[in-house]
């Protein structure tokens, strides 16, 4: 563990035209904190663009403090903080997006808290979404709601995954094995004592968000099945309910025949029932489904990302 060291990981994804500007500010930063040095691991998740060239000249720019390790291909956010996680030695570890859309200047704050409370985690929330589609933010709501419904792991509304973590959080966070990794989870599920500054939603500097609907949407997904079973406990519950509701109704037909003699053609019935009983069977066998799905992932024990290189900074005695 490097004492008085704050390793930044920075995962990116196609961030050639916002990393200058990142390392810029970050440097605007280490000059108002003298007593703590903060270094830079960048994680370069398959980037399509010149992301890894930028890494490179930044690390010869700044031989003592910017690391970088690039994977083999795309393998998603929460793996580049993984990696990052497990090659960060500074006393403090904190996560922060490349695009700016974290505020550097709010380092100061979160340090001054880390450092001077008992807080083990400074996080943050965003409290606005200006500049998001609206139909974007109100998933995102719902999401919430939902998730702190069903699950036992309960998510800030808003959270970001900027955040600054003490060492002890780091190894509980890398001490978890799965393999289908929801960051804001797994954040939540290790505990500890967790301060949130609130800050309005900053758009990104350059580029665009990696981030489709469709992707946002399984990510999503993935957050809930990763905390909670309460999805398979609904899906038997609502069967179990729909088979009741049939079976009362079946008497209620035979008793109906046994009084008012042979049945009037009932053919709508039967069909919404057929389409109704049909449509709860797949869905349940879905929600099934995708619990199985993840443990096929998580048994084939595959590694979460593939390096392809690796460039660690020098170590400097005064740093
Ligand atoms: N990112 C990544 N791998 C991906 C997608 C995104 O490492 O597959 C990084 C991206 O470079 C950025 C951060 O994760 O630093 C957040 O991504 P983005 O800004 O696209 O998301 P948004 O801020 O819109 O939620
Ligand atoms: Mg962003």
């Amino acid at each position: 563990m490097k004492k008085n060291t704050i390793s930044i990981v920075v995962p990116c994804y196609n961030e050639a035209r916002t990393l200058q500007a990142f390392v810029a500010e970050i440097l605007a930063v280490q000059a108002q904190l003298p007593k703590v040095f903060l270094e830079l691991i960048l994680v370069n998740d398959g980037s399509a663009d010149e992301t890894l060239g930028v890494m490179r000249a930044l690390a010869s720019e700044h031989p003592n403090r910017i690391s970088y390790l690039s994977f083999s291909r795309n393998f998603g956010k929460e793996a580049a903080m993984l990696a990052g996680f497990e090659h960060a030695a500074g006393e403090w570890v904190a996560v922060m997006d490349a695009d700016l859309q974290d505020p550097p200047e709010m380092l100061l704050e979160m340090h001054q808290l880390i450092t001077t409370t008992e807080y083990d985690v400074v996080a943050t929330r965003r409290v606005s979404r200006e500049g998001e589609p609206k139909v974007r933010s109100l998933f995102a709501t719902m999401y919430y709601k939902l998730n702190n419904l069903i699950s036992d792991v309960k998510i800030e509304e808003g959270a970001r995954d900027y955040r600054i973590m003490t060492r002890p959080v780091i190894e509980a966070i890398l001490s978890l094995p799965e393999r289908n990794r929801f960051s804001k989870g797994l954040f939540s599920w290790v505990g500890f004592e967790v301060k949130y500054l609130e800050y309005p939603n900053i758009e990104r500097q350059a580029g665009e968000t990696s981030w489709s609907f469709t992707k946002l949407f399984d990510y999503a997904i993935e957050g809930l099945i990763s905390f909670s079973d309460v999805p398979l406990t609904l899906a038997s519950y609502v069967g179990l309910l729909t088979f009741v509701m049939a079976f009362v109704y079946g008497v209620y037909i035979v008793i109906r025949t046994l009084i008012f003699g042979a049945a009037t053609p009932g053919w709508p019935s039967l069909a919404v029932l057929v389409v109704g009983m049909g449509g709860l069977q797949l869905l349940c066998l879905g929600i099934v489904g995708k619990y199985i799905g993840k443990i096929f992932i998580e048994n084939k024990q595959r590694p979460m990302y593939i390096l392809k290189e690796v460039h660690l900074h020098e170590e400097d005695d005064k740093a």
